[in-house]
């Protein structure tokens, strides 16, 4: 089956994104990277540009106003020119803000990184002393470390750097934690290496994108520190200009003269603003679920363009009847449909069998139905999906809710993923009775007992105060379906509910599912990869591929004399009791091509 997997994503544009191209995607981030880009530029430039000499007093040109003569932005109470103070202020402030950033990084990875491998009694001395550093608000303990070394551009740097290490040490110590636990780090201890090896090649490559993404959201508010101590005098000293001494000589003209400190405070603006820009958009490209260059996260809601408007109800007498559904996932420019112009239906108390290898957009297929693919990336692009009649894909949000899980309810494929790990069970199925229900918090307890005796767990009324961790792969399956069944839904839509479970346990569950089916008239769309199932429990079953149905009808009939090439190879796949070498036999040319 892997084998013809791999051949089916062919079809898909190599849309994988250079980064470059993903923090272009993002406008705001491109806005700040041409802004700092034209700040920094200048600055770089300063001593090639026609500037005056930024600290050549003249006396008789002071406080002269913007756009005079020989003076693009005036100059300040000495006579001296402002653009040139500015842009040669602005070397200074960035070059100590991107120093202060780098020994901050250095020094602050360094201690998290040993403190989270070592911990034990390393960790502890090591984070106390951080503690000891944060427990003062940090404007004041760079103050106070400015007083004791003596006021000055480096001493301003190197009191900003200290107090900003924490932030470094506690995010990359919190990561390394985690990380030290990890397979591949054991692995990496068991093949011999040593522990300073092991923390370089294995460690800190992973815990390098967060070290980036701090120091990127980091330098911007490093720049303003470093501002602020010039400002208050403790920082550049007379006659040096830097953005924060700019603002703070201009300060006592701010009426006469406001342009001496309203430009500098405009560049320090920009400046900032700017660096945040765009180390937000760094963050975003460095997160690989915002790959697709969109600027929100995705969501499990799903948005819905169909190029053609359908019906909004019709007539018929299919509870669930699909038309025509197209889902593509959008990646940049380029769009790959996952599912194509796929149609069925489904009656009441009738199971039908959605069949195909994995990723032939089966699961994508049920999610689109009650719009439940996460956007970005997905979009729904045509079609549309009929529960009694009404499209669902029509309604609004709130209307597509009311039906989740109370008309219409999902048993996702992994048990595990889909029950919150820190709630009992039988809370977790009584919420799902609340949201839909009027009922108390005591009487929806109950019903989720009944709930749990239903789906065949013994001991329902103790099992309910598991915690899903305690239960069985199987057990947290049938949890999964109690959920589903707690609000009488009239649709039970299963994406491949037996597939991490073990024969005999996959066995019971069909059991259960084809019991409630005909005790409660549930309509049962059923997704799985295999065939055996299909024939067990539909009566009608949709052969996928490629995100296309390529044959679809009576389970019967279809099994008996499968039309479709792939549905033939799908039936080879099912053993027989009894058949042996055989099996292998009959099943290995089928692939023979495939393999290929
Ligand atoms: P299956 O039939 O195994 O349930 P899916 O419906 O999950 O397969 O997936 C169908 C196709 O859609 C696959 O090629 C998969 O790579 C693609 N796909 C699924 N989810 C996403 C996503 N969030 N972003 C991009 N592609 C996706
Ligand atoms: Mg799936």
């Amino acid at each position: 089956m892997s084998q013809i997997a791999a051949s089916s994503p062919a079809t898909e544009p190599s849309a994988r994104l250079s980064s470059w191209s993903l923090l272009l995607n993002n406008r705001l981030a491109t806005g700040g990277l041409i802004v700092l880009g034209i700040i920094a530029l200048l600055a770089i430039l300063a001593p090639l540009l026609p500037l005056d000499n930024p600290n050549a007093t003249a006396p008789a040109d002071r406080l002269q106003p913007p756009f005079s003569e020989g003076h693009l932005l005036g100059t300040d109470q000495l006579g001296r020119d402002i653009l040139s103070r500015l842009i040669w202020g602005s070397q200074v402030s960035i070059a100590v803000g991107l120093s202060a950033t780098a020994i901050a990084a250095l020094a602050g990875s360094l201690i998290g990184l040993i403190a989270g491998f070592a911990r034990g009694r390393t960790d502890n001395i090591l984070m106390r002393l951080i503690d000891m550093l944060m427990a003062f608000p940090y404007i004041l303990l760079a103050l106070a470390i400015v007083a004791v070394l003596g006021p000055g551009l480096l001493n301003a740097l190197y009191a900003i750097a200290i107090v900003n290490i924490p932030f470094f040490a506690r995010n990359v110590r919190g990561v390394t934690i985690g990380l030290a636990s990890r397979e591949f780090v054991d692995a990496a201890r068991l093949s011999g290496k040593s522990w300073l090896a092991i923390l370089f090649t294995e460690v800190l490559p992973n815990v390098l994108p967060v070290i980036v993404i701090t120091m990127s959201t980091t330098v911007g508010w490093m720049i303003l520190e470093t501002a602020g101590l010039s400002f208050l005098g403790l920082g550049a000293q007379p006659p040096q200009s830097d953005l924060g001494s700019m603002l703070g000589e201009g300060r006592s003209l701010l009426f006469n003269a406001p342009h001496v400190s309203i430009i500098p405070g405009l560049m320090i603006f920009a400046l900032v603003m700017s660096i945040n820009l765009l180390g937000d958009g760094v963050r975003d490209v460095l997160d690989p679920r915002l790959r697709a260059g969109d600027l929100t996260r995705p969501r499990a809601v799903t948005r819905i363009e169909r190029k053609t408007k359908p019906k909004s109800t019709i007539d018929t007498d299919a509870i669930l009847d699909v038309r025509g559904l197209e889902t593509s996932f959008q990646r940049g420019r380029s769009a790959f449909p996952a599912v194509k112009s796929v149609s069925f239906s489904v009656k009441k108390g009738e199971c039908l069998g959605l069949i195909g290898e994995s990723g032939s957009g089966k699961s994508v297929t049920a999610l689109s139905l009650l719009g439940l693919v996460a956007s970005p990336p997905g979009v729904i692009t045509e079609g549309a999906a009929y529960i009694e009649g009404e499209d669902v894909l029509s309604k609004s949000e709130t209307g597509i809710r009311a039906l989740r899980g109370a008309k219409v309810a999902y048993v996702f494929q992994d048990p595990l993923t889909t029950l919150h790990p820190l709630y009992k069970v039988g809370d977790q199925i009584a919420e799902a009775i609340l949201a839909h229900q009027p009922v108390s918090k005591d009487e929806a307890k109950k019903r989720a007992v009944d709930l749990m005796e239903q789906v065949g767990i013994r001991d329902a009324a103790e099992r309910v105060d598991a915690f899903p961790h305690q239960m069985s792969g199987g057990q947290r399956q049938r949890i999964g379906i109690a959920m589903a069944l707690a609000n009488d839904p009239d649709i039970i839509i299963a994406d491949e509910p037996t597939t991490a479970l073990d024969v005999t346990v996959q066995a019971k569950i069909l059991d259960l599912l084809q019991d409630l089916r005909t005790k409660r008239g549930l309509a049962l769309l059923l997704i799985t990869h295999d065939f055996g199932v299909v024939a067990q429990v539909c009566d009608k079953v949709a052969v996928m591929k490629d995100g296309e149905i390529v044959e679809a009808g009576v389970t019967e009939a279809v099994l008996r004399d499968p039309q479709h090439a792939y549905t033939q190879k799908l039936k080879a796949c099912v053993p027989e009791l009894g058949q042996g070498k055989a099996f292998l036999d009959g099943v290995r040319p089928l692939f023979a091509e495939a393999a290929q």
